[in-house]
């Protein structure tokens, strides 16, 4: 299994209901105009690979069992980035009869990325946050490891 790496996050692109816009622009921050890889992100196809998962839209009552069974294969440690004010809020989509509701209703989300739909600096950004995130949280393990626990 592939050990994270903080200046390389790879990420899987999950949409859980979204109107593609969100996903559009995800797309961009990947072409060669924004080049997310140019900073190390690299899209994977599937969640196994994974470091952060990348979420777009409200979740609707089918995909939750899948969104918690796609979770799951993400090995740890994980981020969750939710992109867009729909994954957010459930956004326009909010109160109709086949939403659950934002994405936090079923997995714990660590970023934010708000907008309908985010530029994909900010989407370059909130995968940044997410990679540092786990970057600060895997110095705090391995010198758990290294030192014992300490309180
Ligand atoms: S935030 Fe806007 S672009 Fe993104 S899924 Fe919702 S409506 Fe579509």
């Amino acid at each position: 299994m592939r050990r994270f790496l903080a200046k390389s996050p790879w990420v899987y692109h999950l949409n859980t209901g979204s109107c593609n816009g969100c996903d559009i622009e995800i797309i961009a921050a990947l072409t060669p105009r924004y080049d997310a890889e140019r900073v190390g992100v690299k899209l994977v196809g599937s969640p196994k690979l994974a470091d952060i998962l990348l979420v777009t839209g409200p979740v609707t009552r089918q995909m939750e069992k899948r969104v918690k069974n796609i979770y799951e294969q993400v090995p740890n440690p994980k981020a969750v980035v939710c992109v867009g004010v729909c994954g957010s809020t459930s956004g326009i989509f909010d109160g109709a009869y086949s939403i659950i509701g934002g994405v936090d209703k079923v997995l714990p989300v660590d970023i934010y990325v708000t907008g309908c739909p985010p530029r994909p600096e900010a989407i370059v950004l909130g995968v940044l946050k997410a990679a540092g995130k786990l970057a600060a949280g895997t110095e705090k393990a391995g010198k758990k490891l290294r030192y014992g626990a300490q309180k």
